[in-house]
Order: C-alpha cells, then sequence, then structure tokens
C-alpha cells in the first residue's frame, strides 16, 4: 500500500480523490500523503514513514494526536453508547461548562461541524431581524454555506460574485462583501445598507487566507456601526475559539458578540460545531423559537465528552503562554533557517504569528492585514518549501494560505528535531 497507488483508486470513486479539497494537494502540487495512524505530534503514512504535524486537521488538536487524557474518555465511550438521538448528560456538561466559563454565551445549541454552525446562526440572525442581507469580509472563511462563499467582486465595495459554482443570484447580491481592515468603505457599505443587514459575520482573528491579524481599532468600528445600526454581530471563533486563549478572541479583544460559532477545538478532534450566544438570540431556536435547526448525531456522546475532556483541561491547564512561547521559539528559528537556505533574490521570509498558530510568507514593510496586499509568488514558493521539507517527514498545510498549529505535544525536543528535519530538507532542495 502506498500514497500513489490510493490516490487512483481514490479519484475514482470521489470527486479529485477527496472529501475535502486541500486534502487534494491541488495548492502544492504532487500526490497527497495518505496517513494510517498518529500520536502526539507525529503521524505516520501508509508505508510507516513518520511526519511531525504542524497541520494538526487544521486546529482541532490543541493536545496534539489522541492525548492519552483524551484517548482515556474516547475508550470510556465506547463503552457507554455511540449515539442516543435522545437526551443525555454529556451535553449539558459541555454546554454548562462553556456558559459558565464564557459570559458572553447564555445558551448554546451543538452541531456538527463549523460550517453548520455558522449557517443557523445567520438564520437566526434573519428571523431576529427580519432582515435579509449580510455582510461579510473579503478574506475571511465561514464554512461553505451558500451565503457565505460570496467574495468581493471587482467593482464597487459591496459588489459580489461567488467563490463557487451553484450559488444564485438573489444569494449573491444579498451577501455585502468588504475588505478586511478598511473602517472606510465598511461605513459607508453599513451607512447605506445597515437597515437591510441582518447579520455581519467577521472570523476576528481571519485565519483562512493566511494569517490577518486586525487592528484593534478596525474591530472597535465593526462593534460601534453594528450597534449604531442594530445589526447582529457574529464572531466566528472556530478556528480561535479556545485557541488563542480560552475565551479565543473575544475574551481577548473584551469584545461581546451577540452570536458566537464554535467548532475544531470543541469537540476534541470529533465532528462538533456549536453557535451560542446572547439568550435573546438563541430563544429564537426550536423548539423555543421558531427558527427550525435539528440534527441526527447532534450532541454526540464522542464529541460532547471529548471536547468537556478537552475544554476541562485547557482551562484548568491553561497551555496558552507555553505555546505561544513554543511558537515564537520554532518560528523564529524556522525563519532563520528559510532565509539561510530558500533564498530568492530581493526575498526574505518572515513568520506572521499569534498564540500557537503561525503563517510563513514573504516578508512585507506593512503587515499584511488585507487580502489585497499578500505578495505576489507566495504560493509557489510555499509550495517549493512544503515539498522540501515534507520529504524529511515535517507535515505543514499543504497550502500556502492555510495556517500552522503547534499542540502541547511540539515540546522543545520535538521543535528541535523539526528544526533538524528542515535544515536537511532545504539543504538539498536548495544546495543541489
Ligand atoms: C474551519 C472553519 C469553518 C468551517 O468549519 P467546518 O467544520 O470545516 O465546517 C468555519 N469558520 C472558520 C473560521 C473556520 O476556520
Amino acid at each position: 500500500m502506498n500514497s500513489k497507488d490510493l490516490f487512483e483508486r481514490a479519484k475514482k470513486v470521489s470527486p479529485g480523490g477527496v472529501h475535502s479539497p486541500v486534502r487534494s494537494f491541488s495548492s502544492v502540487g504532487g500526490t497527497p500523503v495518505f496517513f494510517s495512524h498518529a500520536d502526539g505530534a507525529k503521524m505516520w503514512d501508509v508505508e510507516g514513514k513518520d511526519y511531525i504535524d504542524f497541520c494538526l486537521s487544521f486546529g482541532p488538536l490543541l493536545f496534539g494526536h489522541r492525548h492519552p487524557d483524551i484517548a482515556r474518555v474516547v475508550h470510556d465511550t465506547a463503552d457507554l453508547a455511540w449515539t442516543f438521538g435522545a437526551c443525555e448528560p454529556y451535553s449539558l456538561e459541555l454546554a454548562e461548562f462553556i456558559t459558565e466559563k464564557i459570559p458572553w454565551v447564555d445558551k448554546i445549541r451543538f452541531v456538527s461541524s463549523g460550517t453548520e454552525a455558522v449557517m443557523s446562526a445567520v438564520r437566526v440572525a434573519k428571523a431576529v431581524t427580519g432582515r435579509k442581507k449580510i455582510l461579510k469580509f473579503d478574506g475571511c472563511y465561514h464554512g461553505h454555506l451558500d451565503s457565505l462563499l460570496v467574495k468581493a467582486g471587482s467593482g464597487l465595495a459591496g459588489e459580489s460574485s461567488s467563490d463557487s459554482a451553484g450559488i444564485g443570484e438573489d444569494i449573491i447580491r444579498n451577501t455585502l462583501v468588504v475588505p478586511l481592515d478598511d473602517e472606510n468603505l465598511l461605513e459607508k457599505v453599513i451607512r447605506t445598507e445597515g437597515e437591510d443587514i441582518a447579520l455581519v459575520a467577521i472570523e476576528p482573528l481571519p485565519a483562512n487566507y493566511g494569517l490577518l491579524i486586525q487592528r484593534k481599532e478596525f474591530l472597535q468600528k465593526i462593534v460601534s456601526l453594528t450597534k449604531a445600526y442594530n445589526i447582529p454581530l457574529l464572531f466566528d471563533e472556530v478556528i480561535s475559539g479556545f485557541r488563542v486563549g480560552f475565551g479565543g478572541m473575544a475574551g481577548e479583544l473584551g469584545i461581546e458578540p451577540d452570536l458566537v460559532c464554535y467548532g475544531k477545538i470543541i469537540g476534541g478532534g470529533f465532528p462538533v460545531g456549536a453557535y451560542a450566544g446572547k439568550a435573546k438570540f438563541m430563544d429564537f431556536v426550536s423548539p423555543q423559537g421558531p427558527v427550525y435547526q435539528a440534527g441526527t448525531l447532534s450532541g454526540n456522546p464522542f464529541g460532547m465528552r471529548a471536547g468537556l475532556a478537552v475544554l476541562k483541561k485547557a482551562y484548568t491547564e491553561n497551555p496558552y503562554t507555553t505555546l505561544e512561547n513554543s511558537n515564537q521559539y520554532f518560528t523564529q528559528e524556522m525563519i532563520g533557517l528559510l532565509n539561510k537556505y530558500a533564498y530568492w533574490d530581493n526575498f526574505e521570509w518572515e513568520a506572521i504569528t499569534k498564540a500557537s498558530l503561525f503563517w510563513i510568507k514573504q516578508k512585507t514593510e506593512k503587515e499584511v492585514r488585507a487580502i489585497s496586499s499578500i505578495p505576489e509568488g507566495h504560493k509557489q514558493k510555499y509550495a517549493r518549501i512544503f515539498h522540501a521539507i515534507l520529504k524529511f517527514g515535517v507535515y505543514l498545510a499543504p497550502s500556502g494560505y492555510e495556517v500552522g498549529f503547534l499542540s502541547t505535544e511540539h515540546t522543545h525536543s520535538i521543535l528541535g528535531e523539526t528544526l533538524n528535519r528542515i535544515e536537511s530538507g532545504l539543504k538539498q532542495e536548495f544546495l543541489k
């Protein structure tokens, strides 16, 4: 069994051979690696080669793969029940834990993915306001629901097109898209359209198009404009929730969003998403309110119990400072190696970091906070680095627009081993 053969077989039975596009390596080229198992900071491919994992399933694994404390809970759950489709105490315990610790969450509803969470939150906001438009920012990802796959068009602000075929004109027309980091344009759009806007949605830490760290003033401006026009504000914290700190970006910024979406870490590696917020909004959800939303596997015991174990561990052990320090150490050393070996004319690497997230890119004079200022040629240069170090067993996300993650299993010794592997990979690729 090897990855090449498996990928050929997979392409015959699934579109592009995958069940989520970025896994196909279409952004970096080559054949995707097929993995068979994982432990801590490492994954093993089907041929037995090991990789140090900095993709971490795109974010859920705060404590690495199969942490013993979480694994115990998962094994126990297998002996309790797999699914009830009925009331059970596990989702209650997770809901109580979150609502106790997070002040802007009065009530929470669990679903099975981040996409489903955002989709449901949008429906609630439309029902509460009776308005039909939503506003999003170019460079934020909110899952694959139709109305949020809309991107900015080439024309004026507010004009839009779509990131996917199959999305109706009316949906595109009702999604307003504005660039990140531009208070003036945002204000202009909200001034003209504000009375029709049911929801402003943002990733308070945009981490799906590189890592586009926003200015606090910009985020504050969003808060004041949405307040002025009575527009509910959704913080999509599917990546940043429980990752930048227990309270996510909302906690760090001291901003209380009306609605918040979680995913990734909240399920401890199992398929869980959640939408949550003030009772005034969440009481609109059925059966209490008129907004229908349901799920056969919602509140699944594996996700609920693993999620609670992860969140409790994060809350009590508070690994965030250690993670951030590891990230600083690792990315600085890695950038040193990249600048030593991965040389292009008039080009220098830098790492953009936040907590345990990182993004490597060309060094720019000004901070990159909107997609229009991402340096040209980024994708190709990233692809070359990606493959150079993949050969030596370092697995970064297979796209230059995805961020890297560290877990608590990325210890100093694992990071040291990683840096050795990176140096070997870069030497072989660039000194040949
Ligand atoms: C991953 C992600 C989603 C979508 O979550 P899925 O579980 O993949 O559907 C939505 N919003 C943000 C910010 C994300 O990072």
